[in-house]
């Protein structure tokens, strides 16, 4: 890609975990001609998405060696510890990692401290937007880490950002993250109750979810989902078991402030029963399932 003498070189990407949200945001850096290597935990998946793009598939850690860049956004805690245990083993000094996925300070911290003995950066960079916000590359990312990591992190974030902001040292932007997934539990558990409601009530649906939104009760996850989960539509989106390993992650934050945790306890036992009913894989909408009441 041509660069004038302005812009900064394009870092060289390379991008692991191709899910919901990851997919769209390689694709975003792919456009942007930084993305050269990918990889998934189920292999097939990146070699179609390789082939697809014309990027390389990575078949162990050492395809990333001359990457500038590296971005993850995988499930678990485990699964960004095991990443970044085998990339520190083959970064260049001076490159950086930079972790999208929803995990807890502690997962931040540990991933920086195994980073940096090898002279390598790392940012917890979790992001929120759903995957309409990660397709369309309007992604709210909260971003933790050092002042000059930020900014080797700037060109491949804002590839698929529409705010990224800088909330402090590393691990600060899993715990804005935590505060963000309180406001969604607590969105979610009204408009699930909300719209459960509204379907015993006999209202119609194309009447009632414009005028919810035109008012006081209008947000983001009844806009996106109210239509759907009234169909009993319910692919994700945001899985219900990813949901349940957010809620946790914020309840061990919550419990060590004191603060009282109505609204949070209340979803962790819903989402909870709504995965051991078996409905993990699907998006956190379906919790309307169980306030049916059935
Ligand atoms: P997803 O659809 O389940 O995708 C996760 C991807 O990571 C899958 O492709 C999975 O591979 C891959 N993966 C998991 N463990 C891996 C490992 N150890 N090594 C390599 N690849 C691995 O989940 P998602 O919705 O994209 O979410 C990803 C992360 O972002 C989660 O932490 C989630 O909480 C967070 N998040 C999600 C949303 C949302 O709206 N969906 C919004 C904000 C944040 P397989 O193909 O084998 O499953």
């Amino acid at each position: 890609m041509t660069q004038s003498i302005d812009t900064p070189p394009t870092p060289r990407t390379g991008f692991i975990g191709l899910g919901a949200m990851g997919a769209p945001m390689a694709r975003h850096l792919h456009a942007r001609g930084a993305l050269v290597v990918v990889a998934n935990r189920t292999q097939s998946k990146a070699e179609a998405f390789a082939s697809e793009l014309g990027v390389r598939v990575a078949r162990s850690a050492d395809n990333f060696a001359d990457c500038d860049v590296v971005a993850l956004c995988v499930s678990l805690d485990a699964d960004v510890l095991e990443n970044v245990a085998a990339l520190a083993k083959v970064l260049k000094r001076g490159a950086l990692v930079i972790d999208h996925s929803t995990v807890s300070v502690q997962t931040a911290r540990r991933a920086a401290a195994m980073l940096a003995v090898e002279g390598i950066g790392f940012v917890d960079a979790p992001v929120s937007g759903g995957v309409e916000g990660a397709r369309a590359g309007r992604l709210s990312i909260m971003v933790g880490g050092d002042e000059a990591a930020i900014e080797q992190a700037r060109p491949v974030l804002e590839a698929y950002a529409a705010r990224i902001a800088h909330m402090g040292d590393t691990g600060a932007g899993q715990a804005t993250k935590s505060v963000n997934q309180v406001l969604v539990a607590g969105i979610n558990e009204a408009v699930c109750e909300g719209l459960a409601l509204a379907e015993k009530l006999g209202l119609d649906p194309e009447r009632l979810i414009p005028t919810l939104m035109a008012g006081a009760a209008g947000n983001w996850f009844l806009d996106k989902r109210g239509a759907t989960m009234l169909r009993d539509e319910f692919t994700p989106g945001f899985k219900s078991a990813h949901m349940l390993k957010d809620l946790r992650i914020v309840q061990q934050v919550a419990r060590e402030t004191g603060i009282r945790t109505t609204v949070l306890d209340q979803a962790t036992a819903d989402y909870a029963e709504l995965v051991e009913r078996g409905h993990g894989d699907a998006d956190t909408s379906a919790l309307i399932r169980l306030k049916r009441g059935a």
